[in-house]
């Protein structure tokens, strides 16, 4: 079979890497490779900072009209060959070919057009000094902005910060991950096909420390939009930090689910399930910790088992596929092992806990069965530490406060839920969590306007709404003191 072949994007051009190095792109399904994508370093990333610059001037001066139009446009483009861009992250990354229709496609579609319409409609503010001066304030692009995403949800995640910085006037080298680039390679075409000036956007694909590293390194490079893993946003933090650069950070999480015995149970359930095996657990926002109030622990927990066990893990391209492949070798190894430290640190599987073997021509894929786990304490690793596959805890809790002091036991405060029809002690727990996002009787419910990203471990800065608008622009603020008299 011949391998598609992956090219940077760069001045509205397919370009080869300047070193003609190539890395294999697998199908986690099969375990075979099935592209080659440009192994870039700094060369291809200055020609993408050259091309960016040289559009910069006049795309920044670009009307809010023309830039909704444009967005809009590749929206609708997306929109239209949402069948071949979802075959293409199913294969890339693993994951059911119906997830990738209904969430990963679509989310991509509303990034763009969520932002073609905060282009129209973002404003700055003004302060007037009664009968002195008014201030106002220019909110000016940055520049050129960096975008750097994962595997996970590879074009969903790319576009939600390719889209605010383009709608804000940036000029844009992204990169996004080395395992999953064939969408973003995708999205070059349409933007070509949508008629976005050349170097407007500049996508190149490689390695984090080689390709990434200089993006994160070039001086001409004013902001950083990164998601990714902790250990990396550290690293990124501080190769920014000397230059001065903004930055926002959206990292790991090892979030808190917490059900109280009035739930509503049916509902608390299924998105229980949900929260612990969308997408194989590799969602930053998943409930990986289950909390469960003890009078309904071993219902909840016996119900639980059940349905888990009822999810049914296969080939990726089959309509009654709930559970896709694992991203790669590596990321599966990495998961089997947390499994095995699960069970040396006093853990008892539930169900699940072992490789799986799917049928040709899956017999190579890296397929993990739903794994749940109870009788561990907060202390241990398995429920410290991120492990971003379909592995779930489960544990009792006697009081709020102690559910409280579970939750927020970890160094990560990205996501966590609540289940209880006592509103009282769901609004305080919210308040009292650690963490940038709180469900009350929900998960994953996403409003693009509000505020999204964590504390602690889990990131600097927000994105979505007007908080990337701002992320994504400089203000300037500008006193005018009126004449005497
Ligand atoms: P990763 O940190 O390994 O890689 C993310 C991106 O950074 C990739 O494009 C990679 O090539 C690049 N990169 C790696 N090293 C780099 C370096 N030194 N300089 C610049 N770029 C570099 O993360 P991953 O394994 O791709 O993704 C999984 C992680 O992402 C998980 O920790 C998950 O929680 C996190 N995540 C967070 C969010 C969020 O919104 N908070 C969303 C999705 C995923």
């Amino acid at each position: 079979m011949s391998l598609l072949i992956i090219e940077n994007y760069i001045a509205g051009q397919g370009q080869p890497p300047c070193r003609r190095q190539y890395l294999d792109n697998v199908n986690p399904a099969t375990g075979e490779p099935y592209a080659r994508i440009p192994r870039s370093d700094t060369d291809d990333v200055e020609a993408a900072v050259q091309a960016a610059e040289r559009a910069f001037p006049t795309w920044s001066q670009s009307t809010p009209e023309q830039r909704f139009r444009l967005l809009n446009r590749i929206a609708d483009l997306i929109e239209r060959d949402l069948e071949a861009y979802a075959l293409a992250e199913t294969t890339d990354t693993g994951k059911p070919l119906s997830v990738a229709r209904s969430v990963d496609i679509p989310r991509a579609v509303a990034n763009f057009r969520f932002f073609a319409t905060a282009a129209l409609q973002f404003a700055s503010e003004a302060h007037p000094m009664t009968n002195l001066a008014i201030n106002y304030t220019l909110r000016q692009p940055v520049g050129i902005a960096g975008c750097i995403s994962p595997w996970n949800l590879p074009l969903y995640l790319f576009t939600w910060k390719i889209a605010p910085a383009l709608a804000a006037g940036n000029c844009v080298v992204g990169k996004p991950s080395e395992l999953t680039p064939v969408t973003a390679w995708m999205l070059a075409r349409t933007c070509q096909e949508a008629g976005l000036p050349p170097g407007v956007l500049n996508i190149v694909h490689g390695l984090g420390p080689e390709a990434g590293q200089a993006i994160v390194a070039h001086p001409k490079i004013k902001a950083i939009s990164f998601t990714g893993g902790t250990h990396t946003g550290r690293h990124i933090a501080a190769a920014a930090a000397p230059v001065f650069k903004k930055l926002s950070l959206e990292l790991g999480g090892k979030n808190p689910h917490i059900v109280f015995a009035d739930c509503r149970l049916e509902e608390a359930l299924q998105t229980a399930v949900r929260a612990g095996f969308s997408n194989n657990g590799q969602i930053c926002l998943c409930g990986s910790r289950l909390y469960i109030e003890r009078p309904l622990y071993a219902r909840f927990r016996d119900a639980l088992v059940q349905r888990v066990q009822a999810l049914k893990v296969g080939n990726p391209m089959q309509s009654d596929t709930d559970l896709g492949a694992l991203v790669s070798q590596a990321h599966l190894d990495k998961v089997l092992s947390y499994i095995e430290l699960a069970q040396a640190e006093g853990g008892r599987v539930l169900c699940g806990g072992q490789r799986v073997q799917v049928a040709a021509p899956c017999e190579h894929g890296y397929f993990v069965a739903p794994t749940l786990i109870e009788g561990l304490g907060l202390h241990c690793r398995t429920n410290q530490e991120e492990i971003f596959g379909p592995v779930l805890t489960i544990q009792p809790f006697d009081t709020a406060e102690e559910a409280l002091a579970l939750a927020n036991g970890v160094d990560y405060g990205l996501a966590a839920s609540i289940w209880t029809q006592d509103l009282s002690c769901a609004h305080r727990m919210a308040e009292q969590l650690h963490s940038g996002i709180v469900w009350i009787n929900c998960w994953m419910l996403r409003d693009l306007r509000t505020p999204f990203g964590g504390i602690k471990q889990s990131g600097i800065g927000r994105e979505g709404g007007w908080e990337a608008m701002r992320f994504f622009t400089e203000p300037k603020n500008v006193c005018v003191k009126y004449a005497e008299g």
